[in-house]
């Protein structure tokens, strides 16, 4: 059995490091230099005549490069590279696969660190420190630890006798794969095309177009590591039609999707309508969007819980999945937690993110911009709400908004039950002693079930919120902010609205996409077809 890896160390890019030089003249580079991105179908890059140019979200004229929009003869060429490359790659061993995503591993914590990094903060709008944790660290995490889990599911051990032998064969499922990813990480983006893959299955891959530069890089890190062509077919342009195509098609046979519930809903119906003509049951696998909580109990740390309200909401501007944003806070603490998040709040400063000194960068674009300031506006007119802090918006060189702590009187308001994906965090003020109460309106206020934080020193207050919640996240943290799931160390995933809770980076992940094989072999056929039961009766019990 391999060595269990270990997680990629984070580097702290502090200014004068050697690490902080490389991505500097990684991000000079890809400034200076806006990249033509092609269609990658089996292997060939392709750039078509259709082109849509795409800019870094903290600068509209920083233009970062063009992709290009496939049609729907790309789409049904990229289905034919996958089919055909199909058999080759189901044929190399599992050993072999897995050391090209292991040496892939290798690339991104090594030679194509800094690309990646840079790559993420001009196309994603993100500070050295996410893009780190992200496009580095959690990336080379998900192909060292994908290949060993795969590894350890192939060794399953069955009981075998003298006279039979029985095996286990990790086959891929019967047809292609479809990934479609989304903007906010590059290692998901990165994970959900090839952990299919790894386990000999051929992938068509759908990029988020607001991360195609970040996406490019990945399929080329997969290349240097040896990926033959066709095992990854990548096509962007009009996501509705060309997942139409793709699911149209009778050899579907998964689907590797992360994004926002409604999308997925889609896809699943979609999928459901086509059911009688594909040539087996396709697996779905969803990640998607959150109302994530953090409770607070009377008990709290004040301090470390306005710290969690401030990293766990505003990192990356409220744009990850797992993002704090609802807070229930107890009556006799209130006043206190607001007041060292609005002191915190006043530090942060909102910016171009690969200057060092900005702990946010913009969100990711026209329409989240407007979806998140039109929350805003709103909540500066009600009267169910107090903006705490923050609250401000500007567009006018990127798509800045400023990270706003919202108080609201109703615990049902909008702001405490729909996914805003910025960076706002409504708060409930509760009664102290309605702690139990506030448990049940966590739990039922929303559809979604991703993520979910209690802080609590009293151990009986975190014991019953840890019962009390049990559906209401798929991660759960105690006395610790919501987001940062590490891979190997807490598997990914919510259940209810949030998708299918297949923990990505885990063996439960890797299993959907495999359709295992047990073969029997008997090496002592009977050669006769009676049962001992049927031999004839004595002659005793006759007479
Ligand atoms: P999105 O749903 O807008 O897009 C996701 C992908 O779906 C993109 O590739 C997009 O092009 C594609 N898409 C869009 N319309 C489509 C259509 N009609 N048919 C097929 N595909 C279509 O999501 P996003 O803005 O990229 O990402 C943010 C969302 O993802 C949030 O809801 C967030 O919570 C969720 N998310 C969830 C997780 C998780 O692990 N649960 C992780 C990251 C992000």
């Amino acid at each position: 059995m391999s060595e269990a890896p270990r997680n990629e160390p984070v580097l702290a890019y502090v200014p004068g490091s050697a690490e902080r030089a490389l991505v500097d003249a990684e991000i000079s580079q890809q400034a200076q230099e806006p990249l033509s991105v092609p269609l990658v179908i089996g292997g060939e890059r392709i750039v078509t005549s259709a082109q849509q140019a795409f800019s870094a979200p903290h600068r509209h004229t920083l233009q970062l490069g063009q992709y290009s929009l496939a049609e729907p003869a790309h789409v049904a060429r990229a289905i034919d590279a996958a089919l055909a490359q199909k058999q080759s790659w189901a044929a190399w061993s599992l050993a072999e696969r897995a050391a090209v995503f292991r040496r892939a591993g290798d690339l991104v914590s090594g030679p194509w660190r800094a690309r990646l990094l840079a790559a993420t903060m001009l196309n994603q709008s993100k500070t050295v420190h996410q893009a780190e944790i992200d496009a580095a660290c959690e990336l080379a995490d998900f192909f060292r630890f994908n290949a060993h889990f795969a590894e350890q599911l192939a060794e399953q051990p069955l009981i075998s006798s003298a006279a039979e032998h029985n095996q286990f064969e990790l086959r891929p499922l019967d047809g292609f794969v479809y990934a479609v990813t989304p903007f906010n990480f590059t290692a998901i983006a990165g994970n959900l095309p090839t952990a299919p893959a790894l386990l000999g299955n051929t992938v068509i891959w759908k990029p988020s177009p607001l991360a195609a530069l970040s996406a490019h890089y990945i399929l080329a890190v997969l290349e240097a590591a040896g990926l033959p062509p066709g095992v990854i077919n990548v096509v962007h342009g009009d996501p509705g039609a060309i997942s139409a195509q793709v699911l149209d098609h009778p050899a579907f046979s998964g689907l590797h999707f992360t994004g926002s519930s409604a999308i997925f809903q889609g896809l699943w119906r979609a999928i459901g309508e086509r059911i009688g003509q594909y040539r087996s049951y396709p697996r779905l696998v969803g990640e998607t969007g959150g109302k994530d909580f953090i409770v607070a109990h009377p008990s709290a740390d004040v301090t470390a819980l306005a710290v969690a309200i401030v990293r766990g909401g505003f990192e990356y501007q409220g744009q990850k999945c797992s993002a704090a944003s609802r807070v229930y806070l107890p009556r006799s603490l209130a006043a206190q937690v607001q007041a060292e998040v609005r002191g915190m709040v006043a530090e942060i400063r909102v910016g171009d993110p690969t200057d060092a000194q900005h702990f946010m960068g913009a969100v990711i674009g026209r329409a989240a911009f407007t979806r998140i300031s039109g929350y805003l506006e709103r909540a500066r007119l009600d009267p169910e709400c107090r903006i705490v802090c923050g609250g401000g918006f500007d567009d006018t060189l990127g798509y800045f908004v400023e990270p706003t702590l919202v108080e609201v009187t109703d615990p049902k308001h909008a702001l405490m039950r729909e996914e805003i994906f910025g960076p706002v965090v409504a708060c409930f003020v509760y009664d102290d002693h309605h702690f139990a109460q506030v448990l049940a309106l966590c739990d039922e206020s929303t559809k979604y079930a991703l993520t979910g934080a209690i802080f609590a020193r009293d151990p009986a207050a975190v014991e019953l919120a840890r019962t009390r919640l049990a559906m209401a996240a798929g991660n759960f943290y105690i006395n610790d902010k919501p987001t940062g799931a590490v891979v190997g160390q807490q598997p990914f995933g919510g259940a209810r609205l949030s998708g299918t809770n297949d923990k990505a980076g885990s063996p439960w992940n890797l299993m959907r996409w495999a359709s295992p094989r047990v073969v029997k072999e008997n090496l002592n056929p009977p050669q006769d077809f009676r049962y001992p039961f049927l031999a004839p009766a004595r002659a005793t019990l006759k007479s």
